[in-house]
């Protein structure tokens, strides 16, 4: 019997990868009583239909899902592209997953425009490429210039978020036409999309064969507890994807659940309209405060400059937290502890986010540690 650990037959990069870290949802869960306005989460709870479909689900759950079928045409109609441009995901982060091991292996370079999400950057090291980072601009405009002189003979993909997390703009379609032109694989992840009106990527797919564009039902649709994203792209990238996805990934729960909240775009509408109001709202609050500067956005976030307070983020958010509020500091990609986002909650909490922050970011605001314990 052999006492070697099987650690060392683990592939490189896989053992020294840094984890996803969860801490921040395992705390909002174990204080449901604190507003959780951290993880860009839709509010609203689902509909009536949606939970009839996953009920009606559960009594099945006897048996293997179905490939989804239904829902990809659905979702297709919806989007306005074919059934054969779409592969359905357990969460979009599972369809970015598999499109980063389809195109990226040791040896090759993956193009990020940060400060995105740290998804794109962690997957393309796990699957054993080097992450080219490039930096937006001043006032975070997307650099498309320095994006496409990041290219190399070893670039497989570029990664784009649109509108983007944490900064809230969006790419424009001449902007996307310029990058696209380069003839790289270019994956644009959409999660925020039905949260604002940011212009929709999906139809391009039809035009440019080096698109894919990713999108979720766990924002504005707001089930993202059930896991359902999709990736929309030209035929053979996504037959090529369904081959290296794992077989019933989705559950029966979600793919019928998935379904009634698509047949019900009067609902997403109304979602989109409540998000976009309460965003004007917080974004024309914090523009009266003294010493912050918000940036405009199409995501259920805001992103918030707090340098001129004296405060770090890291501050800012311990002192949110000492009053019950959870709100993110963001510290990578060269933020510096300098900014805070917030998550576009129902109106009564963002109330009390106001009413908190506004005390955080004055110097004379109580100081952290009468709240439950940090994460
Ligand atoms: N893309 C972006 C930009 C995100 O911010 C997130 C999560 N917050 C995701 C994708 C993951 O979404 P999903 O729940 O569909 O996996």
């Amino acid at each position: 019997m052999s006492n070697q650990g099987i650690e060392s037959f683990i592939r490189p990069g896989i053992a020294t990868a840094a984890p996803y870290d969860a801490k921040h949802h395992d705390f909002a869960w174990q204080h449901p009583e604190l507003d959780r306005l951290m993880s860009n989460e839709c509010p609203l709870p689902p509909t009536p239909s949606v939970l009839a479909a996953a009920h009606e689900a559960l009594s099945q759950t006897n048996l293997y899902p179905n490939s989804g079928q239904d829902l990809r045409e659905a979702l297709a109609e919806f989007c306005d592209v074919r059934m054969d441009n779409v592969i359905l995901g357990n969460g979009s982060t599972e369809v970015l997953d598999v499109a980063t091991r389809a195109l990226i292996g040791p040896g090759d370079e993956a193009v990020i425009s940060v400060p995105t999400y740290a998804f794109f950057e962690t997957q393309t090291r796990l699957h054993g490429g080097t992450p080219v980072l490039v930096p937006m601009l001043d006032d975070f405009q997307f650099d498309v210039t320095g994006i496409l002189a990041a290219i190399t003979p070893r670039t497989k993909a570029i990664f784009l978020c649109s509108p983007n997390n944490p900064t809230g703009n969006s790419w424009l379609p001449p902007q996307l036409e310029r990058v696209l032109a380069a003839g790289i694989p270019t994956i644009v992840d959409q999660a925020y999309l039905e949260c604002g009106q940011s212009p929709s990527f999906a139809p391009m797919v039809l035009r440019h064969r080096n698109l894919l564009v990713t999108r979720t039902m766990s924002k504005a649709f707001g089930l993202a507890a059930l896991r359902l994203g999709y990736m929309i792209g030209d035929p053979p990238i996504i037959d090529a994807l369904h081959r290296l996805r794992i077989p019933f990934s989705i559950s029966l729960i979600a793919l019928r659940a998935g379904l009634a909240a698509v047949r019900n775009l009067d609902e997403l509408e109304t979602r989109t309209a409540f998000i976009s109001a309460e965003r004007r709202r917080l974004f024309h609050a914090l523009l009266e405060m003294p010493n912050v500067h918000p940036f405009e956005s199409e995501g259920n976030f805001i992103l918030v400059d707090i340098r001129r307070t004296g405060r770090t983020a890291g501050e800012i958010v311990e002192l949110v937290r000492a009053e019950n509020v959870l709100v993110r500091a963001m510290t990578a990609h060269g933020l510096r502890d300098a900014y805070v986002r917030v998550t576009i909650g129902l109106p009564e909490q963002n109330d009390r986010f106001l009413a908190v922050f506004r005390r955080a970011i004055s110097t004379t605001g109580v100081v952290a540690g009468s709240g439950p314990a940090s994460p």
